[in-house]
């Protein structure tokens, strides 16, 4: 019998209309025959909801409790969804994370996954019923309860998938699937058909948040197809696999805008060996992720670095940052908050010369100054101010014609 994991993200399940919706949704699925595991999302604004709460309370809550609160979003909506497919007659059965044997490592609020235990799913889905699976949260070797990271369900839903060796992993949202930018900023943006792991990857993790990019990971990892699709009709979505055909005829394939970034200028360190390694080995050591990095030359024996961490964790690195320059030669530490990353993506672009020209000359015909710049074989992103990054977008979107093909 073909065996379909359906993840159902916060808008889909956003009241009980909605609901009950998609209790009828997973009826016709499994009325044509299929087994069916079911991954569900907080209620749309529920997790924010309950982090605000949180902070409320307290400046700097525990990542423990944290866990522990953003856990009942995601415990709501499945526990509903059991109740809304009874009533129409469907046998289901609702699980925690840990009770669908989830198993993380420790690190709270970001959790990774070490192991899926598929016996308890397998166990229901022979008695014939629909399992419906809390994304987002696991449990670790103590027994203490994790979650994934924002936009967790998505990784919950494809290592399920993986895990039970299901012929297809749907994830529903409510848009109709992967489209050439967002399509509630670049009003001309195409659906893609399908896209490869790579492209995907690489948008998610530019600022994309159709998938959490940890899932495309895992999704690549493991070899798990899955299609993006609306939950709202019953339009074809994206398919995101392996390859795509005609892959390398495509020069780009989307652009991605990222508003979560802040820029960090380390100014006035002493410009000698070591001093550039010091500064990212503390960031590092206090789990801060950076990404963009620009390095002035040096001059009067003191250098400038510039580069861009999660608006998230600005806090975290200046505090970090401070005593190890103070320690160290000197130097101050400030933030600018007001930037966006623009990415343009493509594995077109390894074989493609001119792309960053087109960008650069695009964004400069708008009157949009461009202030850090980074590339890769596929991707070419730049920094630019957050009240312009949506009309970047536009402009990029425009400039590679990807309202065509
Ligand atoms: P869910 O709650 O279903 O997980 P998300 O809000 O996480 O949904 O992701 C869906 C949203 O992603 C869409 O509403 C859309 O605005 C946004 N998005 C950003 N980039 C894209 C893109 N390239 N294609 C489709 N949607 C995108
Ligand atoms: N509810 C969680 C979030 O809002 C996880 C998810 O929706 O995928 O990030
Ligand atoms: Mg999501």
């Amino acid at each position: 019998m073909p065996r379909i994991v359906q993840k159902y993200g916060g808008t889909s399940v956003g009241d009980v209309e909605r609901i009950k919706k998609v209790a009828e949704r997973i009826k016709a699925a499994r009325d044509e025959g299929h087994q069916i595991v079911v991954v569900l999302s907080a209620r749309a604004g529920v997790t924010n909801e309950l982090i605000a709460r949180a902070k409320g309370l307290c400046a700097d809550p525990s990542d423990r409790e944290l866990d522990q609160l953003l856990a009942i979003g995601e415990q709501e909506s499945i526990a509903l969804m059991a109740m809304a497919l009874h009533g129409i007659g469907v046998p289901a059965i609702s699980y925690t994370g840990a009770q669908a044997g989830i198993f993380t490592d420790r690190a709270h609020t970001k959790a990774k996954l070490k192991m899926v235990n598929p016996k308890p799913i397998l166990k229901d889905l022979k008695e014939d019923r629909v399992v419906i699976v809390a994304g987002f949260q696991g449990i670790d070797e103590e027994g203490q309860i994790t979650t994934l990271g924002r936009g967790g369900s998505d990784l919950t839903a494809v290592a399920l998938a993986a895990a039970i060796k299901a012929d297809i992993c749907e994830i529903y949202t409510d848009v109709d699937g992967v489209y050439t930018a967002d399509p509630r900023v670049v009003k001309n943006a195409r659906k893609l058909p399908e896209i490869s792991y790579d492209e995907m990857l690489e948008l998610a993790s530019s600022g994309s948040k159709v998938m959490q990019s940890r899932s495309v990971e895992f999704a690549k990892k493991y070899g798990v197809v899955f299609e993006v699709r609306s939950s709202f009709n019953h339009n074809p979505g994206t398919i995101v696999k392996e390859e795509v055909e005609y892959m390398e005829q495509v020069v780009v394939r989307g652009v991605a805008v990222d508003k979560d970034q802040a820029k960090i200028i380390v100014s006035n360190i002493p410009d000698k060996p070591g001093s550039a390694a010091r500064v990212f080995r503390c960031l590092a050591d206090a789990n801060v992720v950076v990404d963009m990095i620009v390095q002035n030359v040096g001059r009067h024996g003191v250098a400038n670095l510039t580069f861009t961490v999660p608006q998230a964790d600005t806090a975290r690195a200046v505090k970090t940052l401070e005593p190890v320059l103070a320690g160290n030669g000197g130097g101050e530490v400030a933030v600018h908050g007001k930037i966006a990353k623009l990415s343009v993506v493509g594995v077109g672009m390894k074989t493609h010369s001119g792309v960053a020209a087109t960008l650069f000359q695009a964004l400069a015909g708008a009157g949009i100054n461009i202030d850090l710049i980074s590339t890769s074989e596929i991707k070419i992103s730049v920094v630019v101010a957050l009240d312009r990054a949506d009309e970047a977008a536009r402009v990029a979107h425009d400039a590679f014609g990807l309202d065509k093909v």
